[in-house]
This record gives structure tokens, sequence and C-alpha cells, in this order.
């Protein structure tokens, strides 16, 4: 059965899904009504063709500039840097948080060949001018989020800027997106600075 072959092997492309798990939910999709199968597919497709990176931060948006980089409440002297856009929308939760981010899309990681140009460190250094105070480094608390968060201190470390990063309350290894509010909020408040 080519056609269901095809789901599995995509199904099973994704993050965290297995082979078994991508065909329990090709077999679900079997059973649901054609429309039903339709929309989700389509549904896919808009996704895709809709949501892009905001201009100024990266993170993922439906307009040119995200909602958080438009809004007037904001305060634009803080820049809180992260490996990715479900970070954003995890700090966010917290609700204390209420600078810029900055959206890397990914960490350096030398071994895999991920170096300063596979990831957003350009389009940051081009935001560390005018009216910036304090850049806060929320990278996930893994080898490659040590890595590029002295990457960027040492970038930056010119410049008369407050580099903090968050406390390491979050378990080593764990995603950022992953800890809870609470745990978040307590690594956000004791915050230190980075020295190089
Ligand atoms: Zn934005």
């Amino acid at each position: 059965m080519e056609a269901l072959d095809s789901v599995v092997e995509h199904f099973s492309s994704l993050p965290t899904i297995g082979k078994k798990t991508a065909r329990r939910l090709a077999f679900h999709l079997l059973r649901e009504p054609l429309e039903q199968v339709q929309l989700f597919a389509d549904a896919l497709v808009r996704m895709r063709e809709s949501v892009r990176e905001c201009e100024v931060c990266n993170t993922f948006t439906d307009a040119p500039v995200c909602a958080l980089c438009a809004s007037d409440k904001r305060d634009r002297s803080v820049i809180c840097v992260v490996e990715q856009p479900t970070d954003v929308m995890a700090i966010e939760r917290t609700g204390d948080y209420r600078g810029m981010y900055h959206v890397l899309h990914g960490a350096l990681n030398p071994l895999d060949g991920v170096g300063p140009d596979d990831i957003r460190l350009q389009e940051l250094m081009s935001r560390l001018g005018g009216g910036l105070t304090e850049l806060i480094l929320a990278l996930n608390p893994t080898v490659e989020g040590e890595v590029t968060t002295q990457y960027i201190a040492r970038m930056a470390s010119p410049l008369s800027i407050t580099i903090t990063r968050i406390a390491r309350g979050i378990p080593v290894g764990a995603d950022l997106e992953f800890a809870d509010d609470a745990t978040l909020s307590r690594a956000f408040e004791g915050r230190v600075r980075v020295t190089v």
C-alpha cells in the first residue's frame, strides 16, 4: 500500500514520532471522514504558506512584524535571546517578562557543523545599537546553548550593554520550553551577569 507507506514515512520524519506511532496516526486518519482529512491537509498547507519569521525578532508570525515587536507596551531597552519560537511562547506564558526577543533558530554546534552564519547571529548584532541596556541570554542548558551563550557574550562585550543569563534552575539537557512556569520565572528573576 504505497499511499499508506508514504503517510507513515512523513509522520515518522517528525520529531519524537517513531515508526510505531506514525503507523497508529496513519491508521487513525484512515478511519476519519474524508472531509476531516481534507481539512487537516489544508490546515497544514495554509500554515506553511502564511506563517513566516518576524522581520525584527525572527519568531513565527503571520504578519511581517510579530505582535510582540509591534506592541508599544514592551520595553525596548531589553532583548531576550532564545533558540526557538517555542521558547518565546514559554517565557510569555510566565507573564513576567516585558522586554523584546530575538530568536536564533538554533544554537552553535561545531560538531554538527552549525556555525555563526547558520543561526541568526548577524541579525542579533545589528539590533544591539541605540537604547539597548540589557541582553538576556536564555538559551537551553545544553552544551550547544552554553557555547552559544559564551559566543554572544564575547561578541557583545565591547558594547556598553549589561549581558545576563537566566539562572540555572532549568534541568541540564532539558529544553526551556518544557520548564514549568514557576521554574522559568525564578530562572529569569535570578539571572546573573555573564563574564567573558
Ligand atoms: Zn517579532
